[in-house]
Formats: structure tokens, sequence, C-alpha cells
């Protein structure tokens, strides 16, 4: 058998770099400075300019930085935030765990996105938030769903895990919401050497409100008082240091994995229908996804796991039939159901060889049709 193909690869990506990555342990060591100072803040306005918002406030993961937005801008019981249901199941635990319920929606065939008309069909008078989940590195198309909301007076949130350097006509991802939260979980496109995430926002007050509740509620004039109820959801400075040199790479990472991209689109056969790039965005390829039609799953994966392939499933069960959120009343959800059967990802990092991606579309092209 020839050599495996890696689903991902962080080593490659770290060992271009790994001179600068490993002096981050030696100046904190140095320093003996671990929690905030200059690496945070460095970070925090880079990651502001790149994303083309005013504020970024570096948070403990991603998660967290989801339930410290809606929570900032005082959602929570009685209140509905809508979700699409193919997401990871951190969208959904923020708003639970900010008091709020999760009201979840369907999503479009053909992106496997959110859409401003599944979001109109679920307004009621109690939504006072939708999570614009920019699922798989593709921005959600916000002038529609900005359109549907700005009137109902609804809050727009990003969930921008899967997407740091995503457009949407030009604009990056955590620019056009209220508010957007990042994770920097190590194999997200920008990911840390443990847990991490970022708020960004243009309001100035909800991002002191949130810098202030992720670091106990502490006043930002006198280290001894405490303004309002926080908790600790701080991002500390090794992962800030190391978080900033990999923000230098991740332009020609992103640009890399949207070459894989494209070889994938021209190369695979009929079997298997990858989601498509709408034209106003342009996806930064968190992961590739297709959905299998001609043949079953189980057959791609077998045929993939006999030649040593790395595969995944993004995500094989709908949020709204997890255990937490069964019983809860959900609208008809049909696309997501019928599509989650259907769904695996393929390799997808920017060190993949052309080779690489012939082998993987040769797997896959050579399966009898069911
Ligand atoms: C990874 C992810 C999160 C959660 O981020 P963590 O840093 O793991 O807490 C939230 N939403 C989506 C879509 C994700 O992919």
């Amino acid at each position: 058998m020839s050599s495996p193909v890696a689903f991902l690869d962080l080593g490659t990506a770290h060992a271009a770099i790994r001179p600068e990555l490993d002096a981050v342990w030696h100046n904190a060591v140095d320093r003996n400075g671990f929690v905030g100072g200059e690496p945070v803040v460095k970070f925090e306005e880079d990651f502001a300019r790149y994303t083309g918002s005013r504020f970024c406030i570096g948070v403990s993961n991603g998660t967290d930085a989801l339930e410290l937005i809606l929570a900032g801008l005082d959602i929570g019981p009685g209140d509905e935030v809508i979700v699409p249901t193919n997401t990871f199941i951190a969208t959904a635990e923020a708003v639970v765990r900010a008091g709020a319920t999760p009201v979840f929606v369907d999503v479009d065939p053909v992106t496997a996105l959110i859409t401003g008309d599944h979001v109109r069909a679920a307004l009621t008078e109690r939504t006072a938030a939708v999570m614009a989940v920019h699922l798989y590195g593709q921005m959600v198309n916000m002038t529609d769903l900005l359109a549907v909301t700005e009137p109902a007076g609804v809050a727009v949130i990003e969930d921008a895990a899967q997407a740091h350097g995503a457009t949407w006509e030009g604009a990056p991802a955590g620019s056009l919401g209220v508010a957007a939260g990042f994770s920097f979980y190590p194999g997200k496109n920008l990911g840390a050497f443990g847990d991490g995430g970022a708020v960004t926002t243009g309001d100035e007050r909800l991002a002191e409100r949130i810098r202030s509740t992720a670091n106990h509620g502490r006043s930002s004039t006198s280290k001894y008082e405490h303004d309002l109820l926080g908790r600790n959801a701080r991002l500390d400075s090794l992962q800030a240091a190391i978080l900033r040199i990999k923000l230098g790479e991740l332009d020609s990472w992103n640009k890399a994995r949207r070459e894989v991209a494209g070889l994938y689109d021209v190369k695979l056969g009929g079997h298997v229908v990858p989601f498509a790039e709408a034209d106003r965005a342009a996806s930064v390829y968190h992961l590739y996804v297709i959905r299998c039609v001609g043949v079953t799953r189980d057959a791609v994966g077998e045929a993939l796991d006999r030649n040593g392939i790395g595969w995944g499933i993004h995500y094989p069960i709908p949020c709204h039939l997890q255990a937490p959120f069964r019983s809860a009343a959900t609208p008809v959800i049909d696309v997501a159901e019928q599509q989650a059967p259907q769904l695996l990802s393929l390799p997808m990092h920017p060190h993949l060889t052309a080779d690489e991606i012939d082998r993987v579309c040769g797997v896959i092209n050579e399966l009898d049709g069911r």
C-alpha cells in the first residue's frame, strides 16, 4: 500500500516556523508572564485588524466566546436564538449556557448554510439573535440575512470558528455581525497549542463588557474592583504568542486550502457531490465536505480506510437530534436530516499534494455505483 494520506497535517505547517514557535516558550519562561500581558494585547490588535473589526478580545475557547457575546447582549432566559441544526454542537451549547432557548432551523441543500429565508420563517416575538454559522469555511449570505434581521431588531452573531479569513462580498468573517466568536482549537484554520478563542466586535460597550466578564468582572481602571459578576475565560499568553506567529501564515495557508478544493472540484466524479461556494463568498475550506449520492457513505469510507486515507463526518447527527435537544420543539427539518447520512469530509489541509489529491479522487471514482 502506498503511504497514508493524512486528514489533517499540523506537523508540516509547524515545521516551517519551528524556531519562532519554540522561542515562544523560552520567552515566556524568561519573562515569567503567562496570563495576559503584551502577547495577548498584540495578538488582539493583529486579529482585530485581520478581521476588519474595531475590537478583539482573546478568550478561553470558541464556545465561551459565543456564550460571552450572548450574555454581553443580555440575551438569556425567555429569549430565542435561531441556530442552524447542521453545526458543531457548541453553537447550541452556548445558547443554553447563556440561559436562552435554541430554535433549530434547516440549512440550504447546496451550501449547507443557514439563509435569510430559514430565519424569516422561524422569527417570533421572542427571537433575540441568530447564530450565523460560517460552516466548513464558507460565510453565510450576510446580505440576505441582515435584510431579514435588521428590520426585526434581531442581532446577528457570527460563529466564525471555522472561517478565519473567509469573506462575504470582500468583507471578512467577524466584521459583519454584532459580534463574532472564533475558536483556535488546534485543528481550526488558525489553531493554538491548546484551547483558545476570540470575540470580535465593532461595539465598544459590548467589547468592554465581554473583556471584563472574561476576567472576573474586573474594572478596567482598578485591579481590586469588580464591576459585574464575571468568570475566568481568558486567553493565556503562550497561546496568544503562538497564534500571533501563525496568523502571519494564515493567508497563504488559506490560499493553499482553496487550491486543494479547486483540484477536488474538478477531479471528483459523479458518485459524490461537493457543497458549492457562492459567487459572492470566498471559502477558506476548513473542511472539504462531499455528499455520497451514487454510492453509500459506508462504501466510500471503507475504500478510503483500505487505502490509508483519513476522513471524517461533519456532522453525522444534526443538533436537534442529539440527546440534549431531542425533546425541544423544532420546526420541520428535511434537508439536514436527509443529507446527514451522506456527508463525508475528505483530507483537507494546506500541505496536501496534487499526488495525494489524485489518489483520494481515484479511490472514490473507481467505486461501483450502488
Ligand atoms: C470548533 C467550533 C466551536 C467551538 O469552539 P471551541 O474552541 O472548541 O470551544 C463552535 N462552533 C463551531 C462551528 C466550531 O467548529
